[in-house]
């Protein structure tokens, strides 16, 4: 392994330069796929084992399950493709050189991986008008969120859950955050509690969504509050808009959750008494993704001089879709607000209040 990042390191400017050629060399060339990666025997939102194939992109392939409509890279990397990816270039790039300028000067663009207006009323709904209280933030990168949450809440004791060292390290120099590294397991047998525990965007990238909600929900207090969001992937997304979908970036988008399926999910796991679901952003489904275009684009990584990813066109469109994708695309300013009424937003957040324990100890 320590060969492998050492090569990377040394070729990886050189060698990567768009999202798609990095995920193609760590999953087909380097993570030898599918050779070793997971079968999914069993829907983490409904249980079933009811798998259709859905699609594939980038030669990934996707399935959907017939009961509940939850959608996952399918099979899933196994854990030494999953530790090359999190530390390959897309990551260092996007933290270096995308979310870290971000953080240090807001003019340059948001921060935050969901609408500010969005976490502002789940932050609202977490401190529920109390003056103090225990917030974690799980998997929060360099702790934007975290960031926020501690100026919005100034009486509130915030601390950023994360384990990559170099993440951990900007958090506490730059934002002057409390870091705990250690995993729920850790921090559960010391004993640590919360009033809320938070993670954006970070449940659709792990392998056991399941496992990862009901070992952050142990460290809540009883009546404490989950607050999940991830990128929504609507009906029209799992029927219709497919591959095409911006959210659908194998093998980081592990899973693609609707708002049903996201409830379900949580439910299973009997830790909680109530839900509230929140949407934000603009519509989740476009009518220009009903043709498949994606294989005609790729996206820049940012660098030293580009602190945004960059969408390149890779090849001309044939005629025939171009024809399809401009009549799309007319319609797309005058359709947007309909399907994010009907269909749904971008973003997705649901807010789980976990049971009160229960007499006697049980
Ligand atoms: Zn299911």
């Amino acid at each position: 392994m320590e060969t492998r990042n050492e090569r990377d390191g040394s070729l990886g400017q050189e060698s990567t330069k768009t999202l798609f050629q990095e995920i193609h060399r760590l999953c087909h060339v380097e993570g030898l796929y599918p050779l070793g990666w997971i079968e999914r025997t069993e829907c983490p939102c409904c249980g079933a084992s009811r798998f259709q194939e859905a699609f594939k992109k980038l030669g990934i392939r996707h399935s959907r399950c017939a009961e509940c409509d939850y959608v996952c890279v399918d099979p899933y990397p196994p854990p030494q493709v999953m530790e090359v990816l999190y530390s390959g270039d897309y990551y260092t790039r996007m933290r270096e050189f995308y979310e870290l300028p971000r953080l240090r000067d807001q003019g340059i663009g948001s921060a935050y991986s969901a609408p500010v207006e969005l976490l502002d009323a789940l932050i609202a709904k977490g401190t529920g008008g109390r003056e103090s209280g225990a917030w974690l933030d799980v998997g929060g990168g360099l702790g934007a969120f975290a960031s926020l949450v501690s100026r919005r809440a100034p009486g509130w004791n915030v601390s950023l859950n994360e384990m990559n060292v170099k993440s951990i390290e900007i958090a506490r120099d730059l934002l002057k955050l409390d870091v705990l590294p250690e995993d729920s397991a850790v921090l559960r047998a010391e004993g640590r509690e919360f009033d809320v525990v938070s993670s954006i965007a970070v449940l659709e990238h792990v392998v056991d969504p399941v496992a990862f909600v009901s070992d952050y929900a142990a460290l809540l207090k009883p009546g404490g509050l989950l607050i999940t969001v991830v990128p929504h992937f609507t009906r029209l997304n799992v029927h219709v808009s497919k591959a095409s979908n911006s959210n659908v970036v194998p093998p980081f988008h592990l899973s693609l959750f609707g708002a049903d399926n996201l409830e379900r999910l949580l439910r299973r796991t009997e830790l909680f008494s109530g839900f509230e679901t929140m949407q934000g952003g603009g519509a989740s489904f476009t009518l220009i993704d009903h043709a498949e275009h994606w294989m005609y684009w790729d996206s820049l990584l940012p660098d030293a001089d580009h602190a945004e990813i960059r969408t390149v066109r890779t090849e001309e469109y044939p005629l025939p879709l171009n024809i399809v994708l401009n009549a799309l695309s007319l319609a797309v300013p005058v359709t947007s607000e309909y399907f994010a009424a009907t269909d749904g937003m971008a973003h997705l957040a649901i807010c789980a209040t976990r049971k009160n324990v229960t007499p006697f100890g049980k």
